[in-house]
């Protein structure tokens, strides 16, 4: 069994599933049961790797003799996996040779008329769950692509890399994976997540990311002397979601570049109510349009007789990571050279989300997200192809030499 395989499912065993309702960090304990058994590994060998508090995992991969001048470039994977779907007792499954054929799994079906995709891993080793749990290949593919990396990189010294750092965090799917992250500790230049979905995917835009908190205050008196005095705090909120009359831009019937604004949640009665709307776009003027039209209606409904007034909180959440990597193109052409080099055609696409690497980006270490090989992401029908992975550490391995001989060449 290659080392890659093995790893791979000896990570996918340990239960890490992060908890968006708890206070700590990590959110979990149990997510240090993977960083620690990541940190002996590493100790193993003999790369030096420090666990922090705030939970995360940091390795170095001294540069080969001769390199030491080379870019530093940072990897990143998430040792976490989503509460979307069970975590815990996870058995997988290979499929050699996948036939095409819908496979049968424990009470459901993972099959190519559900999603077409797993036709791209016809011949592949596909691996499944038993269907019961999630894989975990999010984001355990990308850990244990890193982990052999490691590995490659200390026992063949004629692949000759500049410093790498490898960081193992927590939390990435709650949306705390940066949080009390110190990116001064990777001592790099340039990162990449290890995070993405299906083999060729590679992605370094996301979306502008902004929340709108509403809260409306009401009076309320006896309805039958309400006449001329009652102000309704939930009809103030039903009548801005009706007017921002936005039935196109939600998240079921927008795709691609389109942004949308989505109504998370909307609760109260007479006396006071809540809203709060979450406002996504690739394009910063576009987002910024939403929440002017919100700031307007609110205003105007607030002004009204008889409307229950209303304030509008913005919070801004996470930005485009394309504004931080735009002026430093050679992240860009450096992962397309490594992708075309291993034969891999890149599939590049925006990120209808956010990613680590957006904030680690903000924080000025640009950092596209490279692809693991899975699907069905936070699903018990999540999947990967060993061959796939297989290629992208082939990938990762032929960037980090990219980045040393482009030094060389300059
Ligand atoms: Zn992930």
């Amino acid at each position: 069994m290659s080392h890659l395989l093995e790893r791979f499912l000896r990570y996918t065993k340990v239960h890490t599933t992060s908890d968006p309702d708890s206070p700590t960090k990590p959110s979990t304990a149990r997510q240090w049961d993977l960083l620690r058994l990541l940190h002996t590994e590493l100790e193993e060998l003999q790369l030096p790797a420090t666990c922090y508090e705030a939970g995360y995992l940091i390795a170095h991969i001294p540069a080969t003799a001769g390199y030491e001048g080379a870019p530093s470039v940072a990897f990143l994977a998430h040792v976490d996996t989503s509460p979307e779907a069970p975590g815990e007792q996870v058995s997988p499954f290979l499929h050699p040779n996948y036939d095409g054929k819908p496979i049968q799994l424990k009470g459901s079906v993972l099959s190519p008329s559900d999603y077409p995709d797993l036709l791209r891993y016809v011949g592949h080793t596909l691996i499944t769950s038993d269907g019961t749990t999630l894989l975990g290949a999010d984001d355990k593919a990308g850990v244990a692509i890193l982990m052999t990396l490691a590995e490659e990189l200390q026992q063949r010294p004629e692949l000759a890399h500049g410093p790498i750092a490898l960081a193992f965090t927590t939390d990435e799917e709650v949306g705390r994976g940066l949080e009390s992250f110190d990116e001064s500790l990777l001592g790099a230049a340039y990162a990449y997540t290890i995070d993405g979905g299906l083999e060729g995917e590679f992605e370094y835009e996301c979306f502008h990311a902004a929340s709108a908190h509403i809260t409306a205050t009401g009076h309320n008196v006896h309805p039958g002397s309400a006449y001329h005095t009652m102000r309704h705090a939930l009809q103030s909120l039903i009548k801005l979601d009706y007017r921002l009359g936005y039935e196109s831009e939600r998240p079921e019937v927008t795709e691609g570049r389109e942004g949308f604004l989505h109504l998370c949640q909307m609760e109260g009665d007479v006396s006071s109510a809540t809203a709060s709307y979450i406002i996504r776009d690739h394009d910063r003027q576009l987002l910024k349009q939403r929440l002017e039209r919100i700031r307007e209606i609110a205003q105007e409904i607030s002004s009204e007789p008889h409307a229950a007034p209303l304030t509008v909180e913005v919070s801004y959440q996470y930005r485009n990571m394309y504004d931080y990597i735009a002026p430093h193109p050679e992240v860009i052409e450096h992962a397309v050279a490594a992708y075309e080099a291993v034969g891999v055609k890149p599939i590049i696409q925006p990120i209808r989300g956010g990613t680590d690497g957006a904030v680690l980006s903000e924080r000025g270490i640009p950092c596209p997200n490279i692809f693991t090989s899975g699907g069905n992401f936070h699903s018990i029908h999540e999947y990967c192809s060993l061959d796939a992975m297989e290629r992208c550490l082939a990938i990762v391995t032929q960037l980090v030499r990219l980045y040393a001989t482009s030094d060389e060449q300059a």
